[in-house]
C-alpha cells in the first residue's frame, strides 16, 4: 500500500509579509475590521504610549527628529544628557555646530538632524517666541519635520489627535488590510476616515507596539496574535 503523502510545510504562513497586499474586496470592509482591530490592540496594548522620553514639546521634537533611522532606546540615551545641556530653542539655534554633531552623533546620520535641529529651532526662537508652534501647518513648515514628526508633535504633547505613519504603522495597516497606500501621507489619510479621531494617537502607540512584539517584520507571530480574527494576512495565510 503506498503510504500517505504527507505534508512537509511545518510553518503554515503561505506568503511572504513582504510581498502581501490587500485586495479590493479586504479593503470593503476595513472600517467594520478597523472597529474590531482597535478593540483588540485596546486590550492587548492598555499602557501604550510614546517611547521617547519628554518633558515638553521642544524636547519631544528634538526626539523626534533625532528618533529617524535610531531606536527610541538609544535615543533616550543620548537625550539624557542633550536635555541637561540644551534647555531652549535659542541653545540649539546658537550652538556651534560642530558640538551639536558631537552630542548627537550616536544616533546616526549626525550632519543632517544637527543642520535639521539648528535650522528648526532658529525659526522656533524667531518667528514663534521659543515656542513649539501647535499646528499642522506651521510644523511641516519647519526644516525637518514631515507630518509623521508633526502627528507625533500634535498628538503627544498638544493632545491634537494624529496618525503617525512610521514604518510600523505602514506595514500593519497593509497586512490588515487597512488600507493598500504604501505612501505615508496617501495611507495616513486612508486611516484617518476608518479610525475614530479621538483614537488616532493610541492607535499610532498600539501599532507600533504590536509591530515591535507580535507582528514582527519578517516573521509575524499569526498564531498568537489578539486581531488575527480581523486581519487580512492572518486570515489567508494561516488557512490549511
Ligand atoms: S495576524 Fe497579527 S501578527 Fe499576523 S499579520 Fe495580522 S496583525 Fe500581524
Amino acid at each position: 500500500m503506498a503510504a500517505k503523502k504527507t505534508s512537509k510545510r511545518k510553518n503554515p504562513v503561505r506568503k511572504s509579509p513582504k510581498d502581501f497586499k490587500p485586495s479590493k474586496g479586504d479593503l470593503q470592509d476595513a472600517p467594520g475590521r478597523a472597529t474590531k482591530i482597535l478593540a483588540g490592540l485596546k486590550k492587548a496594548y492598555p499602557g501604550a504610549r510614546c517611547a521617547l522620553d519628554y518633558k515638553n514639546p521642544l524636547e519631544l521634537l528634538i526626539a523626534t527628529i533625532l528618533s529617524a533611522q535610531c531606536t527610541d532606546v538609544r535615543v533616550n540615551i543620548v537625550t539624557r544628557d542633550l536635555f541637561r545641556k540644551y534647555r531652549t530653542a535659542a541653545d540649539y539655534a546658537g550652538a556651534a555646530g560642530e558640538e551639536l554633531e558631537a552630542d548627537i552623533k550616536s544616533t546616526g546620520f549626525y550632519r543632517n538632524k544637527a543642520r535639521s535641529i539648528k535650522a528648526a529651532c532658529t525659526e522656533i526662537d524667531q518667528t514663534y517666541g521659543g515656542r513649539v508652534p501647535d499646528s499642522m501647518d506651521k510644523l511641516v513648515n519647519l526644516a525637518g519635520v514631515g507630518r509623521k514628526t508633526a502627528n507625533v508633535i500634535l498628538g503627544n504633547a498638544y493632545d491634537t489627535p494624529g496618525i503617525v505613519t512610521d514604518t510600523h504603522v505602514i506595514r500593519l495597516s497593509r497586512l490588515m488590510g487597512l488600507s493598500g497606500q504604501t505612501d505615508p501621507i496617501k495611507l495616513e489619510f486612508d486611516l484617518m476616515d476608518i479610525i475614530p479621531k479621538k483614537d488616532w494617537t493610541l492607535f499610532s502607540h498600539m501599532m507600533i507596539a504590536h509591530g515591535r512584539t507580535v507582528c514582527i517584520a519578517r516573521k509575524p507571530d499569526c498564531e498568537h496574535c489578539p486581531i488575527q480574527a480581523y486581519c487580512c494576512y492572518g486570515q489567508k495565510n494561516l488557512q490549511k
